[in-house]
Parts: C-alpha cells; structure tokens; sequence
C-alpha cells in the first residue's frame, strides 16, 4: 500500500474507499496498491492550495523561475527511476518513455524563462487618447484544479504545471487513477526544492475524487485533459460556477498522403502516428487519406509494415510497441474488433488481441472504411489505424474535416506549396507537413470543435492561467 497523497506539504494516506491497483499491462497483473483521496482530502488540498496563494503570487517571477528549473534539474536525476516507472504502469517502450521524461524536463525549462519575461510584459499600454495612462498587469488566475488522463502522465502534468506555477497559480493536481504512481515524483520534488507547503497538492483517486475536485467551489479554475464525456461534466460544473476552463479532449486525425510522396517515407509517418503509445494519444492520426495514384503500392507496404512491428513487453523486450495501458483500453479495442468484423471492414493487418498474458493487440489496418463506420467516426485510442482513398486534393481537405474532432493532422507531400494550402484548409489546431506527432514546447497544443477548449504550450499556455487587469490613471 503506497503513501500518495501530498497535501499542503505532507504525504498522507489516503481516506477514501476505493483501492486502486496499479497494474503492469505487459502481465495483466497488480505491482502496488493504494486508497484514494477522500471528499475530505480534496477539501483539505483546495484549502492548502488557497492558503498558499497569497505569498505565492507575491513571490518574484524569477524565484518561480528558479523552482521551474529545479523541477527540470530534479526530473533528469530521476530519469532511470521514471523511464523504468513509465515502462512498467504504461508499457511504454524505453526509448518513448525517454522522450516523455524530456518533454517534462523541456517544459518546465521553457516556462521557468517564461516566467522570467513576466516582468517586462507588465508595461505602460500607449493610448490615442490624451489625459490617461494605462498599464498592464498579468495576475495569477488563482487556485486551479488540474485533471490529467494517464496515457502521458509526466507530460500532460507537466504542461499544466509548469505553467500554471510560473503565473503564480497555486495547484491541486489529479492524476489518473491507472497510473497514480508516476506523478508523485512532482510531490517527491517540491520537498526537494522547498517549494512552500500548498503550492502544489496531488490528489489521487478515480471519478469521485475528480468529480469532488472538479465540482470544488474552492477553485478559480480548472484545467482538464481527457475524455469527451468526462470533459462534458467538468464543463457541466465549471459553468455552474461560472468560471474558466481549459478541456483537451479527445481526437480522430486523419494522415493526407498524397501520390508525389516517398512511399517508404510515408509509411514510416503512418505507422508512427498510429503506433506510437500504442496508439493511445489524443493525436494519434487514426484517419488515412491516401490518394489514387499511390494506394496500390502504400497499402500492401504499411500492411507489411504494421506486421513487423515488435509487439512486446518492454521491460524485457526490445520492442517497437508495448500493451495497452489498462484491461478497460484493451476491452474497448477488442469490442472495436467485433465492430469491424459485424460492419464487415476489409481487414489487412491485425484485428484482435495478442494470444499472450497482458493487454496486448495486433497494429491494424482496415481498408475502404465507409464514412459512416464507428471505426471511421469514432475514437479508439489503440493502434487501428482506418483507410480510405481520394482522387483530389479538395475531396482529402473535406473528407479530413468531416469530424467532430478537430486536434490534429498529418499532410504528407513533396509539392510544399500544396502542403502549406491544405494546412491553411484544415480544421484543426496543429498540423504536421512531412512529420509526424512532434510537439515543440514552443508551439501550442489544443484543438478545435469537439476536440476541446483552449490552448497548452507556448505563450499561450501561461496565459491559460493569467487573469489580464489594466490599471488606467487620470492625469488631470
Ligand atoms: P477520462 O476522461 O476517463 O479520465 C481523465 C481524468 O478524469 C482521470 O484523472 C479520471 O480519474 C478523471 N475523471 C473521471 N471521471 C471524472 C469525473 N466525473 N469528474 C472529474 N474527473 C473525472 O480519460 P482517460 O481514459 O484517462 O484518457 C483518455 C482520453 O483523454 C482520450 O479521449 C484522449 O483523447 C484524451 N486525451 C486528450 C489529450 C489532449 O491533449 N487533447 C491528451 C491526452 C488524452
């Protein structure tokens, strides 16, 4: 049973009555256990958090800057301790797992010099009226409650984080209740550094404890990256309450191959985009939209391809793809399977579940996918990757933007000019022109229409968490 709850500056127990287990999906099987947060316990977090807030925004940005850093130093001591942690909760493979430790670091990084701007964005605005002088303040939001799903667990967390703690925003924090563990190293490195007692809680639990937090009137805001159907309930509560929300949610992108493309090249970006974290990301671009003159020679090479990916467990495996993450996942693609063999789907690569213990499934390949297949529609969040052909460059722009979804795409051709143009075309919030799934802390992430609220990353991400006052002055 594992201590795992850090509020205002101690690790408790938690009081809650669910038990969480905390599984290995290469084995299927438990490695720890824990007791979520009570109603009570998330009460007590607000509660740190709101009593930290008035000396933490009053603190100097460059001495949020300097906890930012220690976050980032702090994170690559413990790399071989969460590479190894991300291995075993998330079956990620060692080289992914690397990447997302210095994603984290990356983050944390970049909004410590963010925060170090701060200062010289506070500044005189220049008025055509004459009479009146006028600044701007940047303030903290306030205290922010911060819900992360558990396919990226050091990253998402991260991209709240080190943000909202650089505004100047006090945090309570939950991870998902499938990988509760990895996230403590944030709790284990605000003792480290001294960050003061209620500037950053975790609170660990399933849907009661996100529901109490979420729901919490304690907080100015809340920020949420998940599910569309849990995304509708924070946004439920937070208008309730009238107050801010940031919601990234879910996605269904398409992939735009066209025909004056490398094949092996293109193949290379599909498999990544469907394979990567076995095909549990928000972006995984799980629509392929391969025109006429190319499909007949792509397809049978992304079939070989999927085929040869090395489907293991990463911790004793050098593997190219881990299992998916929780029993629920890999349910939900197994019941994905069964659609596609009830609609009927041409099936070129996979189609069901490893024959092995732990949640494992085959990378798979459907074809000619009609429109209005759930597997076309719907998200999967699994290694399924759906194909279909077009013949011109405004039937892929319509046949992409005909979702509900809106996070990414992927647009793949040698003519860069039509490239840039059907970039300019899609519905999205991030596009990728000849790559795939590469996130710069620089660039903002977020999506449109179903795909959520708001922005992460960049400037635009700490303005997520700055409330904007102007203090104007008579000089008469
Ligand atoms: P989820 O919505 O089930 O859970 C997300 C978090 O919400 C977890 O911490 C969970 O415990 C909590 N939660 C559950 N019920 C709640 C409730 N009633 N009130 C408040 N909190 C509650 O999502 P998941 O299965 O953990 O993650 C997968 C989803 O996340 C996918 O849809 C994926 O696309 C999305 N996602 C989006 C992004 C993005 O940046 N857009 C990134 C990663 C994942």
């Amino acid at each position: 049973m594992t201590t795992s709850h850090y509020i205002a500056g101690h690790w408790v127990e938690g009081q809650g009555s669910d038990c969480i287990s905390v599984n290995d999906p290469a084995l299927g099987q438990p490695f720890a256990e824990l007791m979520a947060a009570s109603v009570t316990q998330v009460d007590q977090a607000v509660a740190a958090a709101r009593n930290a807030l008035p000396a933490w925004k009053n603190t100097s940005a460059s001495e949020r800057a300097a906890f930012l850093r220690g976050f980032a130093e702090q994170l690559g001591q413990r790399r071989e301790a969460l590479v190894t942690l991300q291995m075993r909760n998330n079956g990620k493979p060692r080289h992914e797992a690397e990447i997302d430790l210095d994603d984290a670091i990356a983050t944390f990084g970049y909004y410590a010099e963010q925060a170090e701007q701060l200062p010289s964005k506070n500044r005189t605005v220049p008025l055509a009226a004459p009479g009146f002088t006028a600044r701007t303040r940047l303030e903290p939001v306030g205290v922010v409650g911060l819900i992360v799903p558990w396919n990226f667990p050091l990253v998402t967390s991260a991209w709240k984080l080190a943000p909202a703690l650089a505004a100047g925003c006090t945090v309570v924090l939950k991870p998902s209740e499938v990988t509760p563990l990895i996230e403590q190293a944030y709790g284990q490195i605000a003792d480290a550094l001294g960050l003061p007692a209620g500037v950053l809680n975790i609170v660990n639990g399933k849907a009661e404890t996100g529901a109490a937090l979420s729901n919490h009137n304690g907080l100015d805001k809340l920020s949420f990256t998940g599910s569309n159907s849990v995304g509708s309930q924070v946004m439920r509560s937070a208008s309730a309450q009238c107050r801010p929300v940031t919601l990234e949610l879910g996605g269904k992108s398409a992939i735009v191959v066209f025909e004056d493309c490398d094949v092996d090249q293109a193949v290379e970006w599909i498999v990544a985009g469907i394979s990567w974290n076995a095909g549990q990301m928000c972006s995984a671009t799980s629509r392929l939209l391969v025109q006429d003159g190319i499909a007949d020679t792509l397809l049978p090479r992304l079939q070989a391809a999927l085929a040869n990916l090395r489907v293991g467990n990463p911790l004793t495996e050098e593997v190219d793809m881990g299992p998916l993450t929780s029993q629920a996942q890999w349910l939900k693609v197994a019941s994905y399977f069964a659609t596609a063999r009830e609609e009927g789907l041409q099936c070129l690569a996979g189609g069901h579940a490893l024959d092995r213990e732990g949640w494992f499934v085959s990378p798979t390949l459907y074809t000619d996918v009609p429109k209005d297949s759930r597997l076309w529609t719907e998200e999967i969040f699994g290694p399924v990757l759906c194909a279909r052909r077009f013949t011109t460059e405004e039937q892929a722009i319509a046949e992409a933007n005909d979702s509900r979804f809106g996070l990414v795409a992927t647009v793949c051709s040698a003519d860069l000019e039509r490239a840039e143009r059907v970039a300019d075309a899609l519905e999205v919030g991030h596009v990728w022109i000849n790559s795939v799934q590469a996130v710069f802390v620089e660039t903002s992430w977020g999506g449109t229409k179903g795909s959520g609220i708001g922005r992460e990353l960049g400037p635009w991400g700490l303005s997520a968490y700055q409330s904007v006052k102007h203090v104007t002055r008579c000089l008469g």
